[in-house]
C-alpha cells in the first residue's frame, strides 16, 4: 500500500481532496518568501518562551539562522501579541501547568508518518487542554472553528492511549496582522470525545482515500499552496473547473461574460471557482516567471530588474551607533496609534480603556458578500429605490 506522509497544515486538504497527494507526487516543495518570513516570526515566539521572557526577545543569530534576512522589528510587537496570550493562559492556572514551545506531536498511530510541531501548548490533566497556533500571514484570516490543522494537532497532543486526561481542548489561533471580525486571538472548544469522533470518523478516512489511485481532484479554496498547480501536468480538477467557468478552452479569444446577465445561481457557482482559479491563475504567473529565467521566451512579455529598497542589515545596531550621533532624529515621524493600539497599551498599563471611547468614531463600512459559512450574522439587505418604486401605491 502506498501512501504519502501528510501534516496537519495539510489536513483541510487531504479531507476535500483525497487527489492531491497523488498529483503532487514529485513536485519539489518550493520555500516562499512569505513562508520564510513566518518561519522567521515564529523563532521570535519561540525563543521568548523557552526563555521565560514575558517581552518578546530579538533571537541571536544562531537561532534565527537561515531566516536573518526575514527580520523586521515589527516582529518583536506582533509576537508580544503571541507571547501575552501565553503567559495569560499560564497565569489563569497559577504557573501549575506545563507549558510547551514547538512541542512535536506524533499522528503515526492515525496515519502512518504523520507528525506536526504545536506552536504553543498548556493543559490542566483532567481539565482543559489549550492548543495555540501562531499565524503570521497577513493575507487570509484563519478561521479557528473545525479547523482541521489545529484539530489534528490536539490530537496528536492527547495520543491514542489516554483520551481521558483531558475533558476537553481549546484551539486557538493569533493572527496579529490580519483583522479580523473575533480580534488577533480567537478560540474555539470542543470536547475530546468529539474529537476523536471526528479523528477516527473523518480525517483517517480521509487521509486512508488519498491512496486510493483513482481518487479525483475536487478544487476549492484549500488549493492555495497545494503542489499539484505545480506539476508539469497541473491539476486537472483546476483545469476543467477554470476551463467550464470561463466557458472558453484558451483556444479562441476570450470574451468575458457580461456579469449582469449572469443569474444568482452561476454568479454562486462562479464565486465558487473563484479560489482555486486564482491559486491556478497565480501558479501560471510563477511558471512563466521560472521558465523566463530560464531562458523560455514568452511571446509579449519580458524580464526586466526586480524592485529592491535598501534596508538595515542589522536594524538595532544601526539605532545604537546612529543615535549617538544624531538622538532622536534616527526615527520615523512620530504616528498616533489607532484605537485598537490605544486600547491595548492602556490595558497594559491598566488604565480604563473606556477613556478613548469619546475620541474615535467609525466611518459608514458598506457591506461585504462571504460565504454562508462565515462567522459574521447576515445583516438584512438594505432595499434599492427601485424595489421602492416597484411597490403598488
Ligand atoms: S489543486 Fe486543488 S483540486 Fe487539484 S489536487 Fe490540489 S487541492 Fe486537489
Amino acid at each position: 500500500m502506498i501512501h504519502s506522509s501528510i501534516s496537519p497544515s495539510s489536513f483541510k486538504r487531504a479531507v476535500m481532496c483525497p487527489a492531491f497527494p497523488r498529483l503532487s507526487a514529485g513536485v519539489p516543495e518550493s520555500r516562499s518568501d512569505y513562508a520564510d518570513e513566518g518561519s522567521c516570526a515564529h523563532v521570535v515566539v519561540d525563543w521568548s518562551i523557552r526563555n521565560n521572557s514575558r517581552t518578546a526577545l530579538k533571537p541571536p543569530q544562531s537561532e534565527i539562522g537561515e531566516y536573518a534576512r526575514h527580520w523586521k522589528n515589527e516582529m518583536l510587537g506582533h509576537a508580544q501579541v503571541m507571547i501575552d496570550y501565553c503567559w495569560y493562559l499560564f497565569d489563569w492556572y497559577q504557573g501549575k501547568c506545563q507549558m510547551n514551545s514547538e512541542a512535536q506531536v506524533d499522528l503515526s498511530w492515525l496515519y502512518p508518518e504523520t507528525w506536526g510541531h504545536v506552536d504553543f501548548d498548556i493543559g490542566m490533566p483532567f481539565g482543559r487542554l489549550h492548543v495555540i497556533d501562531y499565524k503570521y500571514g497577513a493575507g487570509v484570516g484563519v478561521e479557528v472553528e473545525d479547523n482541521p490543522q489545529l484539530m489534528g494537532y490536539a490530537i496528536g497532543k492527547i495520543g491514542p492511549q489516554n483520551p481521558r486526561e483531558y475533558s476537553d481542548v481549546e484551539i486557538t489561533v493569533v493572527q496579529p496582522r490580519k483583522p479580523h471580525v473575533n480580534g488577533p486571538v480567537r478560540s474555539w472548544v470542543i470536547s475530546v470525545p468529539d474529537l476523536f469522533t471526528w479523528a477516527y470518523g473523518t480525517l483517517k478516512p480521509a487521509l486512508e482515500a488519498t491512496e486510493n489511485p483513482n481518487a479525483q481532484p475536487n478544487p476549492g479554496d484549500w488549493c492555495k499552496f497545494c503542489l499539484a498547480l505545480k506539476a508539469d501536468n497541473p491539476c486537472p480538477g483546476v483545469r476543467a473547473l477554470t476551463q467550464s467557468t470561463a466557458r472558453t478552452d484558451f483556444a479562441t479569444p476570450y470574451t468575458p461574460v457580461d456579469p449582469n446577465s449572469l443569474t444568482p445561481d452561476d454568479i454562486a457557482r462562479i464565486l465558487d471557482a473563484k479560489a482555486p482559479i486564482e491559486a491556478w491563475l497565480k501558479e501560471v504567473a510563477n511558471t512563466a516567471h521560472r521558465q523566463a529565467e530560464k531562458g523560455t521566451v514568452i511571446p509579449g512579455y519580458k524580464l526586466v530588474a526586480g524592485k529592491s529598497n535598501r534596508k538595515w542589515k542589522d536594524p538595532l545596531k544601526v539605532e545604537k551607533d546612529l543615535k549617538t550621533l544624531i538622538g532622536d532624529a534616527v526615527y520615523a515621524e512620530r504616528k498616533l496609534k489607532s484605537p485598537a493600539q490605544m486600547e491595548k497599551v492602556l490595558k497594559h498599563h491598566k488604565k480604563p480603556i473606556d477613556s478613548v471611547k469619546a475620541y474615535w468614531e467609525k466611518s459608514e463600512a458598506g457591506t461585504t458578500l462571504v460565504p454562508e459559512k462565515d462567522s459574521r450574522s447576515a445583516i438584512q439587505a438594505p432595499r434599492s429605490p427601485q424595489a421602492d418604486f416597484a411597490k403598488p401605491l
